[in-house]
Order: C-alpha cells, then sequence, then structure tokens
C-alpha cells in the first residue's frame, strides 16, 4: 500500500550541523503551507494508505491544530487502511498539552522526538533549541498522554563523544522503555556553522567501536538492528520508512518531498513560497535499469534482510554476480551469504559504501 509523506520545512532556529531544507516562519506562512497542502491532497488521486508521515525541519511546530485540519483532508481524500502508521516528528522544545492532544484526538499513534543526547554540552554543540531536562519531560508528557510508540533519536561521532558518553545517552533513553531508537552519526555538511568550526571529530576506528558497543548494548535490551541506523522492539519497525528501503511506493507532499509514485520518482522544489503559491513538483530523470538496480542494491544492503535472492532475480535476473563478489568477504565477518540471499553483518554495515562500489 502507499504511504504519504508530509515535509514541514519550519524550524524555530537552524542547529549548527543542519542542512535540511528548513527556516524560521511565521504564523500567516503556517496557515498558508498548512492551506496549500490541503489543496494538494485534495487533487490526489484516492487510493488505500497505510502510513503517514509527518517529516522535516520540525513538524511539532506546525501546531497540533494545523497538523490535525491536513489529517482531515487525508481522511477526506484517501482511505486508510487499519492500523495506518500515523508519525510526527517532534523536538523536545515544541512538544506541550495542546499539540498531543490534539494529535492523539486527531489520530496519530506515533511520535518521533528528536532527543539527540543526554549530555547537556553536546546539545549546546549541536546548536539544538532543547536542553536533556526538557527531552526527559517531553517525553513523560507524550507517555501520559498515551503514545507508547515513541521513536527516539540520538546521534554518534561527536565532537569530544566517547563510547561511554553514547552509551550513557542511549542507557538513559532506553530507560523511557521506547519503541525505537535511530542512531547517526554526525556528518560536517559543508556551510553549516559546525563545518566551519573544524571541530575535531573522533577517529573512525573510535567511531566505528563505538557504533559496534551501541549494536550490542541494544541487542542486549531487546532491540532488533533492522537497518544501519535504526533498532527497535519486536514488531515496531518504522513502516513508513521501511518503505524507502524496500522500493515501496510512496507520495511526498510539500516544499522538498520526494515521490516514488506509479513507477516515477519526483519532488517538489526547495521553495517554499512557490510550494504556497500552487507549483508543481519536478520529474527526477528517468533512471535507466543499471541505475534502478544499483539503487535498489544499496537500498536493500542497509537493511538486516539484505539482499533476497528471489525478489532480485525477478527484477533483475542473474544473482550469481552479487554472490560471487559478496561471498569471499563472509571470511572477513563482512556479509552472510544463504540460501535467502545475501546480507551485511554489523560490521559490514560500517564499510558498506566501499561494499557496494564494488557491486556496482
Ligand atoms: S530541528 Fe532538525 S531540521 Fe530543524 S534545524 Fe535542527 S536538525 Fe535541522
Amino acid at each position: 500500500m502507499l504511504g504519504l509523506y508530509f515535509h514541514i520545512p519550519f524550524c524555530a532556529a537552524k542547529c549548527s550541523y543542519c542542512s535540511f531544507y528548513s527556516s524560521p516562519t511565521s504564523v500567516a506562512q503556517m496557515d498558508a503551507y498548512t492551506a496549500a497542502l490541503c489543496k494538494k491532497i485534495q487533487a490526489c488521486q484516492s487510493e488505500t494508505i497505510d502510513t503517514i508521515y509527518f517529516g522535516g525541519g520540525t513538524p511539532s511546530l506546525l501546531g497540533g491544530s494545523r497538523l490535525a485540519q491536513i489529517l482531515n483532508a487525508v481522511r477526506t481524500q484517501f482511505t486508510l487502511a487499519d492500523h495506518t502508521e500515523i508519525t510526527v516528528e517532534c523536538n523536545p522544545d515544541s512538544i506541550d498539552r495542546p499539540l498531543l492532544q490534539a494529535l492523539h484526538t486527531a489520530g496519530v499513534n506515533r511520535l518521533s522526538i528528536g532527543v539527540q543526547s543526554a549530555h547537556e554540552d553536546e546539545l549546546r554543540l549541536l546548536g539544538r533549541r532543547h536542553t536533556y531536562c526538557q527531552a526527559q519531560s517531553a517525553i513523560k508528557l507524550a507517555q501520559s498522554y498515551g503514545f507508547d510508540n515513541l521513536a527516539l533519536d540520538l546521534m554518534y561521532g561527536l565532537p569530544g563523544q566517547t563510547t561511554a558518553m553514547l552509551l550513557e545517552s542511549a542507557e538513559q533513553l532506553l530507560a523511557f522503555q521506547p519503541a525505537h531508537l535511530s542512531c547517526y552519526g554526525l556528518k560536517l555538511e559543508e556551510g553549516t556553522p559546525l563545518f566551519r568550526a573544524h571541530p575535531i571529530l573522533p577517529e573512525e576506528d573510535e567511531q566505528a567501536e563505538t557504533y559496534l558497543a551501541l549494536c550490542r548494548m541494544l541487542a542486549a535490551a531487546g532491540f532488533e538492528h533492522y537497518e544501519i541506523s535504526n533498532f527497535c522492539r519486536p514488531g515496531k519497525r518504522a513502516r513508513h520508512n521501511s518503505k524507502y528501503w524496500d522500493f515501496s511506493e510512496y507520495l511526498g507532499l510539500g516544499a522538498a518531498a520526494h515521490s516514488f509514485y506509479h513507477g516515477k520518482r519526483f519532488a517538489y522544489p526547495q521553495d517554499t513560497e512557490a510550494f504556497i503559491r500552487g507549483n508543481i513538483p519536478v520529474l527526477e530523470e528517468p533512471v535507466n535499469s543499471f541505475d534502478t538496480r544499483a539503487e535498489y542494491i544499496m537500498l536493500r544492503l542497509r537493511t538486516a534482510e539484505g539482499l533476497c535472492r528471489t525478489d532480485f532475480e525477478q527484477r533483475f535476473g542473474d544473482f550469481s554476480p552479487i554472490e560471487h563478489t559478496l561471498l569471499p568477504l563472509q571470511a572477513h565477518g563482512l556479509t552472510i551469504c544463504d540460501e535467502a540471499g545475501c546480507r551485511l553483518t554489523e560490521r559490514g554495515f560500517l564499510v558498506s559504501n566501499a561494499i557496494i562500489c564494488l557491486l556496482v
């Protein structure tokens, strides 16, 4: 079934490491943007959907009533499957009672909260607007409104961060019994304030050890490591994001939103005002069969299941060149190849770019 994605390109302030498309906003702009999204929804072909995801930016900044307005438009235009997953990304500093009440009433059943660290100095370095204390209060408040399907974000590879510090942050988050944890390595993106500050990041080997230590900790806590950066309790995978990795279709609405819909990839330009004026998405270059195959390999090798032999053969034909490349890496503990197909181990995840280069 189809997934729906809404990009909310607003943030109260820019974090020091962030290169996503987002900017400060006003009440008038948020109203106009919500109206533009509703208009686009009304123009969509009616279909059955089973996931809805509000990403950003900071969707929680839009406020409960605007998010509910968008969901009402969705319910009018689309058919929602039973147990549709409805996720809203939230920052701790924009979580409050009116927001949670409105989201609960609107049927939102999953919150993704950008905590990033349990250390105040790390949060300051990242330019986050919240303290860890605020994050704790936000999580508790969300739980008190019945949001038990919580996804929390952490970052590793921060300047000055040791393995012990990351594990301490993870331990703090585990105390809230989240359903899902995402853990992303910091990348210094050109043009960001953090990039310009030339911080010294932990050495690659140190980052690798930190990542593997986190994997061990989360496995011991009962989490499934189902994607390079994502861990969940059994049955709590992010169903919407899984569509990106398994080549399912999704329709994205909003400035900078991407779609893979009816076999085509297209995206709205990174221009909020143009979206409000009603611009249309731009078709991305038609991919040839080699590009499609490379993209499939890249996305599937991010997951614990990896490349499924039968599925690959149905889509692209002979699987044996893949197997001949990946099988020798098994002796180095980087891959596992069996009857089902080939996948990367956690050590393999660490060098996934190099392995993908070998394949494509
Ligand atoms: S809240 Fe997220 S999208 Fe907004 S500036 Fe920070 S990292 Fe970027």
